[in-house]
C-alpha cells in the first residue's frame, strides 16, 4: 500500500484549501470524498435559463479576505447583492416598508428601539470580550455557556420587539432556535465574524457581495489544482490510528495509509467514523454535543424582478413562518427575478418532515403574502433539504449547546495522535463560513506541515 505524507478526509473548501497548501510545502497528499462532487456544503450544477442557483453557501463580505483572494486568483469575479429600494419586516402580523440604508435594524417605537439598542450594545460589548481562539476563557464565560441564548436575550430585552429581533437574529445565523445553543456560543460567533450586525447585513454585512457563476467554481478550481489526488465516491468510514500513521478504510473495501490525517467533516459527522482505537472520552464527548443548524434552502423563480418595481429589495425578515428571511437573488442583468429564502430551525424541521408540493404551497403562500399575488405563481420552485443530505447531515454550521465550550472547548482542534482536525466549526475567524472554512483548512494544514518537518519519515 502507497504511504502518503496526508490524508484529507473531505473536499470541501476546507479540505480542498488543506490540500493544496500541503502540496505546495512539497507532501503527498490523497483526498477522499464521499459525494460525488467536490464542494460540500457549496453547491452549484442547477441552472434555470442559464442562471446558476446557489442551494448552499453563497454570499462573501468584507474582511474574508482568503475567499476575496482565491476569487481574485481563478479570475473570478463578484456582483453585489440587490439592495436598493425597501425591505419589508413582519412583526406581530404587521408589515412595515424600512429603507435599505437602516440595515437590519426594523421600524419600531421609541421604547422597543431604545430597548433594542441598549440589547445590541450589550451584546456587541459582551461578544467583542469573547477570545476567538479560547472562547471559554472570556469574562464570565461559566455563566454566559451555562444559559441558552434563549435565557440571556429574555433576562436582556424588556420588550417583546427586542426579543424577537433577536430569536430571528437567531434563526438567520444559526438555523436554530435561541433555545438550542448557548450564550457565550452566540457571542463567540458574532465577534469571530465581527458582530451580529455584520452578520445579518448586505451593504456593509455577510451578504454583501455574490460571485458570478457561484461559489461551487472556487472549489473546483481547487480540485482541478491537485487533480487525480482527488478521489469522488470515497466514503471513510473507520481510521486505524497510531504512531505509524493512519489508514482509512472506505466504504467499498479500499484503505487509504498515511502519516498523518486532517478530517474536514462536520463535528457530528467527524464523530461518527469509527476510530481504532476508539478516540479519547474528552474528544468523543464534544462531537457528541455540536448539532449541526436545520435548514432547507429554496429558489423562487420568476420571469422578472417584479418586486423592484414596488421599491422592494427583496428582503424580508419575519416573526411569521414558515419563510421568515428572504433576499432578492436575481442574476446580475436581472433576466429571471428569483427570490431566495429558508425555512430554518422549527420551520425547517417542520417542514422537511412534509412533502415537496406541501412545501411548495406553504413556501409560494409565504411570498405572496410578502410580495403581492405575482409571487403566486413561479416558473421553478427548487430546494436543497440540507438536513436529509447524507454527507452534511445540516447546515449553516454546528451550533455549541450549553456548557460545551466551557468544558469540551479545547478538544475541537487539538490533534489525537496522527490525527488533525479542520473545517468551518474550527475556525476562530469566521466560524461556520466558507471564509473560515479556509482558514481553518490552511491553518491545519500548517500545522501539519510542521508537524511532518519535525518528524521526517
Ligand atoms: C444552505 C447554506 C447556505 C450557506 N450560506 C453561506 C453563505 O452565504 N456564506 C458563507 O460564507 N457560508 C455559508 N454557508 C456555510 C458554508 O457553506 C460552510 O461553512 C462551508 O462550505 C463549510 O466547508 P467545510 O469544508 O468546512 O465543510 P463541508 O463543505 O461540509 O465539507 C466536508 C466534506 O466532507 C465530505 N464528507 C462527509 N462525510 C464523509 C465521509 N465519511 N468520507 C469522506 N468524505 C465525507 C462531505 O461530502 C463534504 O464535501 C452556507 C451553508 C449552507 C448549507
Amino acid at each position: 500500500m502507497t504511504i502518503h505524507d496526508v490524508v484529507v478526509v473531505g473536499a470541501g473548501l476546507a479540505g480542498l484549501s488543506a490540500a493544496r497548501q500541503l502540496t505546495d510545502a512539497g507532501l503527498d497528499v490523497a483526498v477522499l470524498e464521499a459525494r460525488d462532487r467536490v464542494g460540500g456544503r457549496t453547491e452549484g450544477g442547477v441552472t434555470v435559463d442559464g442562471t446558476p442557483l446557489e442551494l448552499g453557501g453563497q454570499w462573501l463580505g468584507p474582511t474574508q479576505n482568503r475567499m476575496y483572494e482565491l476569487v481574485d486568483e481563478f479570475g473570478l469575479t463578484t456582483f453585489p447583492t440587490w439592495n436598493r429600494g425597501q425591505h419589508l419586516t413582519v412583526l406581530g402580523g404587521r408589515v412595515a416598508r424600512l429603507a435599505s440604508h437602516r440595515g437590519a435594524i426594523p421600524r419600531l417605537g421609541p421604547f422597543e428601539l431604545a430597548d433594542l439598542f441598549q440589547g445590541l450594545r450589550r451584546f456587541n460589548s459582551l461578544a467583542a470580550k469573547v477570545p476567538l481562539g479560547q472562547p471559554w476563557e472570556a469574562p464570565g464565560a461559566r455563566e454566559l455557556d451555562g444559559q441558552t441564548f434563549e435565557s440571556w436575550l429574555r433576562s436582556n430585552l424588556r420588550t417583546r420587539a427586542g426579543r424577537t429581533f433577536f430569536r430571528i437574529a437567531a434563526e438567520a445565523v444559526f438555523s436554530a432556535e435561541s433555545r438550542d445553543f448557548s450564550a457565550l456560543h452566540a457571542l463567540f460567533y458574532a465577534h469571530s465574524g465581527a458582530d451580529l450586525e455584520t452578520l445579518l447585513s448586505v451593504d456593509r454585512g455577510a451578504q454583501r457581495d455574490r460571485v458570478v457563476g457561484g461559489t461551487i467554481r472556487i472549489s473546483e478550481a481547487l480540485a482541478e489544482q491537485l487533480g487525480p489526488l482527488v478521489r469522488l465516491g470515497a466514503v471513510v468510514e473507520a481510521v486505524v490510528h497510531g504512531d505509524d500513521g493512519v489508514i482509512a478504510e472506505l466504504s467499498d473495501g479500499d484503505r487509504v495509509r498515511a502519516r498523518t490525517t486532517i478530517i474536514t467533516l462536520p463535528p457530528t459527522l467527524a464523530g461518527r467514523i469509527r476510530y481504532r482505537p476508539a478516540l479519547p472520552s474528552w474528544r468523543d464527548q464534544l462531537t457528541q454535543r455540536l448539532p449541526a443548524g436545520s435548514v432547507i434552502k429554496f429558489h423562487a423563480v420568476y420571469e422578472r424582478p417584479f418586486w423592484r418595481d414596488d421599491g422592494l429589495t427583496g428582503q424580508v425578515a419575519s416573526d411569521t413562518g414558515p419563510v421568515k428571511v428572504t433576499f432578492d437573488n436575481s442574476p446580475p442583468d436581472a433576466h429571471l427575478g428569483v427570490i431566495v429564502g429558508f425555512l430554518e430551525a422549527d420551520d425547517g424541521r417542520y417542514w422537511g418532515r412534509r412533502t415537496l408540493d406541501e412545501r411548495r404551497a406553504a413556501v409560494v403562500g409565504c411570498l405572496r403574502r410578502y410580495f403581492g399575488d405575482g409571487a403566486g405563481a413561479p416558473l421553478e420552485y427548487l430546494e436543497r433539504d440540507w438536513m436529509a443530505e447524507e454527507f452534511s447531515r445540516g447546515c449553516y454550521g454546528a451550533h455549541f449547546t450549553p456548557g460545551v465550550w466551557t468544558s469540551f472547548g479545547p478538544a475541537l482542534r487539538e490533534p489525537v495522535g496522527p490525527i488533525h482536525w479542520a473545517g468551518a466549526e474550527c475556525a476562530t475567524v469566521w466560524n461556520g463560513y466558507m471564509e473560515g472554512a479556509v482558514r481553518s483548512g490552511e491553518a491545519t494544514a500548517d500545522d501539519v506541515i510542521a508537524r511532518l518537518h519535525r518528524s521526517p519519515s
